[in-house]
C-alpha cells in the first residue's frame, strides 16, 4: 500500500534530546509524534514526586545541574522556565578514608587532613610525573595512563583511580583515554591552584554556581510537554518502537506497540533518541553483520538508586557528596532540598544514594532492604541521621546510563553510526542513541540540531568541537532572558551547530 508522506517527524524517546527536537519542530509548525516508553517525559533527566500523606517529595534521578557553552541553550530554557529557573551555589565534597575533604580541593584543608608525609609525597609523584614527561613521555593508552602522568599516581589513586572504576566497573587501563579527555580535559594540578587565588575563569569542572529549575530538572521536559500537546502534536507514553522498516536508504514505516495495541506509522523523518543498541535491532531488513557485531559489542553501564525521606529539616549543606573508598557501596549521594526548597516539605529532607552496577548483577538484583542495610551504618556513622529517621525507601533501576567507553568503543561507534547516518531520513541523538556520554546540553543541542537539519533538509554533521572536547567548559550567565530564544528561520542550522559546548562533574 501506498502511503502518502506529511511533513511530520516521529521521535523515539523523550529525553532531554528527543524533546529538543520536538520543541524546535514545533516552533517551525512542523508535526511531530513522540513515543516514549516510560510513563513520563524527560529520560534520565526527569524529575519524580512521591506523596506521603499530603506531603510531597520531589527528586531528580541525581540532581541535574545545568550549564553550557551555549548560550541559545540557556535562552531555550529561560523561555519555558521563565523565573522557575534559579541560580544554586554548589557545594560538594568528597569522603575519603572517613575524612570529608571539599572539591574544588582546598590545599589548606587538605594539607591539615592527609598530612605532611602524604603531601611531599604526591608532589614528589607529580614531580617525577612532570620530569619523566619532557626525559621519556609514558605512551597513554589508557585513562589510568593519562591521569597518573597528568596528576602523578598518588593523587590519580588519591580520588580518581578508584572512582572511576567504581562508576565503569571495569579497571581503569580498560577505560579509553577518550573518557579522561572528555573529563578531565584541561585540569591540571596547576588549573586547580590557579582556581584556588583567582576566583573567575578556570575549568568549567571547579565552577560554583549553576542554573535548577524550581522543582526539578524535569520541569524542562514537563514544560516541553505541555507546548506539544497543546500544539495539537502526539505523545505515546508506554510505548516503543517494534519494527524500523526502510528501503533504498530511508525509512518507509515503523511500527510501534501502544498500550491500545501495535500501530505502524509513515513518518517522512524519524528522529531516534532510544539505546543504539536497541535501535540497531529494530531494523528490517536488519543491518549487515558487521553493524550488527558492533553494536553487540557496545555495552551500558546502569544503576540502582535509593531515594530516602528524611524526618529531619536538613542533613548536610552539600549538593553532592562523592564516595570513592570501595569498602562504600554506593558511589555518591545529594540532598535534593540544598538544589531547590521546593523539593522537600518543610522540616523535612530526602537523600538521593546512586549505586553502579551491570543489569543481573547483585546489586541490580538486591532489594530496596538489602541496600539500605548496605548504606545506613555509612550515614550513621557521618551523624547524617539514624535509621529511625527514615520514613520512606523508594528503589529505582536504569539500565542504559552510561556508555562505557572501553579500549574499542570507538570504532564500534563509528561502524553503527555510519551506517544509521547514511539514512536520508533517519537522525539518531543523545546519550543512548549515539552511544556519547553526553549532559542534557549537548542533548538538547543534539535534538536541535537533527531539528534544524530535517527543516533545512540536510544530513546530520554535528560535532562535539574537537572530540576530545572536554565536558566541564562553558559559563554561567549571570542573568538568563528568552530574547535568544527563537532563532531566525534561516539561521536555525547555524544557531544549532555553532558554539558546542560541555561540561563534566565527576559522574552525571
Ligand atoms: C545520575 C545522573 C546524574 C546526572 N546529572 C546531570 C547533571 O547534573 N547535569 C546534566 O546536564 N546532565 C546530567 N546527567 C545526564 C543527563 O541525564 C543526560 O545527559 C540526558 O538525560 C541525556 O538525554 P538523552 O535524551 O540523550 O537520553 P535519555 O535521557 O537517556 O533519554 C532517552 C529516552 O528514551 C527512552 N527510551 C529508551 N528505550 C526506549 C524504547 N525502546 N522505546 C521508547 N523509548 C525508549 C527512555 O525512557 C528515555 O526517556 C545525569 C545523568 C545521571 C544518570
Amino acid at each position: 500500500m501506498n502511503h502518502p508522506k506529511v511533513n511530520n517527524t516521529l521521535i523515539l524517546g523523550a529525553g532531554p534530546a528527543g524533546m529538543a527536537a520536538a520543541m524546535e519542530l514545533h516552533k517551525a509548525r512542523h508535526h511531530v509524534h513522540v513515543v516514549e516508553k516510560d510513563i513520563q517525559v524527560g529520560g534520565l533527566a526527569k524529575t519524580l514526586t512521591y506523596e506521603e500523606d499530603g506531603n510531597v517529595f520531589r527528586t531528580d534521578i541525581g540532581p541535574h545541574r545545568f550549564y553550557s557553552k551555549n548560550p541559545y541553550l540557556y535562552a531555550f530554557i529561560a523561555d519555558l522556565l521563565h523565573e522557575k529557573w534559579q541560580q544554586v551555589p554548589r557545594c560538594t565534597r568528597f569522603y575519603i578514608g572517613g575524612i570529608f575533604y571539599h572539591y574544588p580541593i582546598r590545599f589548606t584543608d587538605v594539607l591539615k587532613k592527609i598530612g605532611l608525609w602524604n603531601a611531599c609525597c604526591i608532589l614528589h609523584n607529580y614531580l617525577y610525573e612532570r620530569a619523566r614527561k619532557c626525559i621519556c613521555p609514558r605512551t597513554l593508552n589508557s585513562f589510568e595512563d593519562y591521569v597518573v602522568s597528568t596528576f602523578g599516581r598518588r593523587l590519580a589513586e588519591f580520588n580518581m583511580l578508584n572512582y572511576t572504576e567504581k562508576i565503569w566497573g571495569v579497571p581503569c587501563n580498560q577505560i579509553s583515554i577518550d573518557w579522561a579527555k572528555q573529563r578531565i580535559g584541561n585540569l591540571s594540578v596547576i588549573a586547580a591552584i590557579k582556581k584556588m587565588f583567582i576566583k573567575c575563569g578556570g575549568p568549567k569542572s571547579l565552577v560554583d554556581i549553576f542554573y535548577y529549575p524550581s522543582h526539578g530538572t524535569g520541569l524542562i521536559y514537563e514544560a516541553i510537554k505541555n507546548k506539544l500537546l497543546a500544539g495539537g502534536h502526539q505523545l505515546s507514553l508506554q510505548s516503543e518502537p517494534v519494527v524500523i522498516h526502510h528501503e533504498n536508504n530511508a525509512i518507509t514505516s515503523v511500527t510501534i506497540n501502544t498500550p491500545q495495541g501495535e500501530q505502524t506509522l509513515y513518518p517522512a523523518y524519524v528522529v531516534n533518541s532510544i539505546p543504539i543498541t536497541r535501535c540497531i535491532q529494530l531494523f528490517s531488513p536488519p543491518p549487515p553483520q558487521n553493524v550488527i557485531r558492533a553494536a553487540q559489542s557496545l555495552r551500558f553501564r546502569s544503576q540502582v538508586y535509593l531515594f530516602l525521606t528524611v524526618n529531619k529539616p536538613s542533613i548536610s549543606k552539600d549538593n553532592w557528596i562523592y564516595f570513592p573508598d570501595k569498602e562504600i557501596p554506593f558511589g555518591r549521594i545529594s540532598e535534593m532540598r540544598n538544589f531547590s526548597s521546593h523539593m522537600c516539605p518543610d522540616g523535612m529532607t530526602s537523600l538521593f544514594v546512586e549505586f553502579f552496577c551491570f543489569k543481573g548483577d547483585e546489586i541490580w538484583n538486591a532489594s530496596k532492604e538489602e541496600l539500605f542495610e548496605m548504606s545506613i551504618s555509612t550515614f550513621e556513622k557521618m551523624n547524617f541521621f539514624m535509621r529511625q529517621d527514615v520514613r520512606n525507601i523508594y528503589l529505582l533501576k536504569k539500565e542504559h546510563v552510561y556508555p562505557i567507553y572501553d579500549l574499542d568503543y570507538a570504532e564500534h561507534v563509528q561502524t553503527v553510526l555510519e551506517w544509521t547516518d547514511s539514512f536520508s531520513n533517519f537522525y539518531t541523538i543523545g546519550r543512548p542513541g549515539r552511544f556519547r556520554y553526553t549532559n542534557q546540553d549537548h542533548s538538547l543541542e543534539m535534538g536541535i540540531h537533527a531539528a534544524a537539519c530535517i527543516l533545512n533538509k540536510k544530513k546530520w554533521q554535528y560535532t562535539f568541537g574537537k572530540e576530545d572536547e572536554y565536558f566541564e567548559q562553558g559559563y554561567v550567565p549571570k542573568t538568563v532572558t528568552n530574547e535568544e530564544s527563537t532563532p531566525p528561520q534561516g539561521d536555525r542550522e547555524h544557531v544549532a551547530t555553532s558554539p558546542v559546548s560541555g561540561y563534566r562533574d565527576s559522574n552525571r
